[in-house]
């Protein structure tokens, strides 16, 4: 693996896309991170199909949006969370089919309500001047606040069947999956979009069957064990690292288009099959068989990586288990430069860039204070963790499992009384 000449990012079809990673046919679009089909979208993460949208994290199909997060179907959506089918809505959580909306929980088809209270359309215009004399945080605080008086939902699994996991859509027998949808007889997968059948322990799967152990794998793909990166047709793959459109390969990296490899080398298929299960043997007798790649392969430091996104430590807990940490580059001081500013949480310097500025301008908002990254890490907050715990309905006292910690001061429900009307 260190050999072969690693992709110094993952973005394919892509059209001026600077800084961006694990993307797919996006077009004009910076700092966006595992996104596909995007166009103008800027400093985001896990965004699909969407258009003009900045600072948005787990968004798909939508347009006009600015830090918003697990939403779907939306337009012109600001600083919200959860919504979906929704127009014009700001500092809000959890709606669904609402439009001129602002300070939100909870709702189903509703116009021109402000914290939950319906006005008429000239009433709310009105109030509307309130929300631009206050500064966003303002408004945060006070959803904050807000959504420590309603039931929140143990987790969020939509069109489920025998599921067990945490924004996850049309699965049936999925257990302990996250931020994933399509998945059929599957265990611990998180990042799954779609068509995965089979499968377990997987980060950032798609179209995949039959497999184990993975990141970034399938489109599509059957019978991959243990696989860093497999893409485009990739079949009987074991222990591989970016490897494309390849069958039957064993310990190989970076092949492509191939079958029956060994290290890289070609076999004839006759001789392939009597290495393979000999070299299964030996791995399993010195104990390597059997796991994924082991922390020292990294390639990179583990403060650059999702790990850290989801578990995050600070550099003495990483070097104490003896992994790598990157420590900071930017710049910080005073920013010398034109449209550098100077993050407000890390000290570190950052650049605005002309689209942004547009977008800020357009849509009469003021300009972040924080810097992309600390912007994410806020956002990433938001979210619930990839753990589940057990908790008590606190409408029907049902046991169930929930994303929200026991200690957690939310009032959390289940599946069936949220349904039946949570507010
Ligand atoms: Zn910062
Ligand atoms: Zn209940």
């Amino acid at each position: 693996m260190k050999v072969v000449p690693q992709l110094f990012m993952v973005n394919a079809l892509g059209e001026n896309v600077d800084y961006s990673n694990y993307g797919y046919r996006n077009k004009n679009c910076y700092l966006l991170i595992s996104s596909d089909d995007c166009e103008d979208c800027y400093f985001g993460n896990y965004l699909w199909n969407s258009k003009n949208c900045m600072d948005c994290l787990y968004v798909t199909n939508s347009q006009v949006c600015y830090e918003l997060t697990d939403s779907h179907n939306c337009y012109h959506c600001f600083y919200s969370d959860e919504l979906e089918n929704c127009n014009d809505c700001f500092f809000s959580y959890d709606l669904k089919g609402c439009q001129n909306c602002v300070g939100c929980i909870g709702l189903r088809h509703k116009s021109y309500c402000w914290f939950n209270e319906q006005l008429l359309e000239e009433g709310f215009k009105a109030k509307l001047k309130d929300l631009n004399a206050n500064d966003p945080s303002h408004w945060v605080s006070k959803l904050k606040e807000r959504k420590g008086d309603v039931f929140h939902r143990s987790t969020t699994t939509v069109n489920c069947e025998d599921c067990l996991g945490d924004h996850i859509k049309d699965c049936k027998n999925a257990k302990f999956c996250f931020d994933s949808y399509g998945l059929e007889d599957s265990k611990f997968i998180v990042n799954g979009p779609g068509q995965i059948k089979n499968c377990y322990d997987f980060c950032g799967a798609k179209e995949l069957e039959a497999s184990y152990q993975g990141i970034s794998t399938g489109g599509p793909g059957i019978n991959l064990l243990f696989n860093n990166h497999a893409w485009s047709g990739c079949a009987n793959v074991i222990y591989g690292s970016f490897n494309v459109a390849s069958q039957y390969l064993f310990g190989c990296a970076g092949v492509r288009h191939k079958k029956y490899c060994i290290l890289n080398k070609q076999y004839s298929k006759e001789v392939y099959e009597e290495l393979a299960p000999k070299i299964i043997e030996h791995m399993s007798a010195s104990g390597e068989w059997g796991e994924f790649f082991p922390i020292r392969f990294a390639f990179f430091h583990y403060n650059e990586t999702l790990a850290n996104d989801l578990f995050p430590l600070d550099k003495e807990a990483v070097l104490k288990r003896g992994w790598k940490f990157r420590e900071e580059e930017g710049v910080k001081g005073a920013p010398v430069q034109e449209r550098v500013k100077k993050c407000a949480d890390c000290g570190k310097n950052y650049k605005m860039i002309d689209h942004e500025l547009h977008f800020y301008q357009n849509e009469g908002l003021a300009q972040p204070e924080k810097c992309p990254d600390c912007r994410h890490k806020i956002r990433m907050n938001k979210r619930n963790p990839y753990k589940l715990w057990k908790r008590q309905c606190g409408k029907c006292g049902t046991e169930i499992l929930s994303t929200y910690a026991s200690q957690r001061p939310e009032k959390i429900c289940c599946q069936q009384c949220y349904l039946s009307g949570t507010y």
